[in-house]
């Protein structure tokens, strides 16, 4: 890591080329929903491309695109760099005080959608590729980069895709989702629940004829909290819940026999079972209708995303700490995270450790005026140069 091969691969990262990378990359929209990554992922192959990788287009049954590309040697260890091409929508744009897609540098900040998550770390990790390769550093192992479709919307059409493919073989992967460089090793998942009222409509200036499912969802929905558990894991802390999503009623005069929530419920490592996830929203509305027996509350789990936890002490963790150690002065402690990030296909499904690791602060992803710090983004392509250098030998 202290080698004079690593130090060099660092410091032949060039600021400018980076933000150059970064800037193309935010300035080709792959807002999802709402679009596709056809014109980032032609970015990022072009880049690609230009660092002398051979990048392929991986597409599922929803012709999303993923680019896969692996620079250097065929021969010994492997390293996966996972980034995501998609990004949340920008919004409305009258929130941002700057253009989301023009990658404008504001003091010490890029400005952007994606600028943080993630297009700003991929800029990274590249710059980190593009500085081993003008250092003229031989990789003694390959570094493959898969930039993925699809992750906001959980990954189906994009890291899955690679997975399915048999693509996700190596030794270890990076994601890197935005974490202040912090190692990520443990990141909670997510149970989708729909709560269904259903109540009986009525003429709406007689309502007590009717049985309104609205108020019954909102009876339901003030005790939510009650249907966590008393569960708190060491790095990405205790199970929440959100209601997201509501409809309900169809006319100012009826009474509404229909209502519906989505319900966000994020799961912590070792929540495994949807039946136990669900059981005490359940008992919830047994209790409700001892006092209004006329609630009428269907629950179910419309989609599930395991949580995941990659061991502490892989080596790619102990590289990733040390990495941030040198470049920053300190050690990079072990995290978790509070989101889902394609992480949990090499942990879960391919049984390869991982870790989540890259520059921003999630605090600001998603937001109107999402930013990054300049400096954050050499430092993590300093570091990801670091890495590469150290795991896969030169
Ligand atoms: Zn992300």
């Amino acid at each position: 890591m202290r080698s004079a091969t690593a130090a060099a691969a660092a410091a032949a990262v060039e600021p400018e080329r980076l933000l150059g990378f970064a800037r193309a990359l935010i300035a080709a929209r792959s807002e999802n929903p709402g679009g596709t990554e056809d014109e980032a992922a032609a970015v990022a192959g072009d880049i690609l491309a230009g660092l002398g990788a051979d990048p392929t287009v991986v597409r599922g049954d929803a012709g999303r695109p993923s680019v896969v590309a692996s620079l250097s040697a065929d021969h010994g260890p492997s390293l996966a760099w996972n980034g995501h091409l998609d990004t949340v929508p920008a919004g409305a744009l009258e929130t941002w005080s700057d253009p989301p897609f023009a990658g404008q540098v504001v003091g010490d900040r890029l400005i952007g959608r994606g600028a943080c998550d993630m297009k700003g770390p991929i800029a990274s990790a590249l710059a980190a590729a593009a500085a081993i390769r003008a250092a003229g550093i031989e990789l003694g192992g390959s570094l493959v980069f898969h930039l993925a479709a699809d992750e906001e919307l959980a990954g189906l059409h994009g890291t899955q895709v690679l997975w399915e493919r048999g693509l996700l073989d190596q030794d270890a992967a990076i994601v890197g989702e935005p974490t202040e460089l912090a190692v990520g090793i443990a990141e909670r998942g997510g149970a989708w629940l729909t709560a269904t009222a259903h109540g009986r409509a009525a003429h709406g200036s007689q309502p007590q004829r009717g049985v309104n499912a609205i108020t019954s969802m909102a009876r339901f929905l003030l005790r939510l909290p009650e249907g966590l558990p008393d569960l708190e894991h060491p790095l990405v802390g205790a199970p929440t819940v959100n209601a997201a999503l509501i409809a309900g009623g169809s006319a100012p005069n009826v009474v509404p026999d229909l209502c519906r929530v989505d319900i966000d419920r994020r799961i912590v490592p070792g929540e495994t079972d949807p039946e136990a996830v669900l059981a005490p929203f359940r008992a919830i509305v047994r209790d409700l209708r001892r006092e209004h027996p006329e609630v009428d509350i269907d629950l179910e789990v419309r989609e599930w995303t395991d949580a995941a936890e990659a061991p502490a002490d892989s080596r790619v963790a102990d590289l990733a700490s040390e990495a941030v150690a040198v470049e920053t002065g300190s050690p990079a402690p072990r995290v978790g995270f509070t989101g889902i990030t394609d992480a949990r296909f090499y942990i879960n499904q391919a049984k390869v450790p991982a870790v989540i690791w890259g520059p921003g602060s999630l605090t600001v992803a998603h937001t109107a005026d999402e930013w990054v710090a300049v400096e954050d983004l050499i430092t993590a392509a300093r570091a990801y140069a670091r890495l590469f250098v150290a795991f896969l030998g030169s």
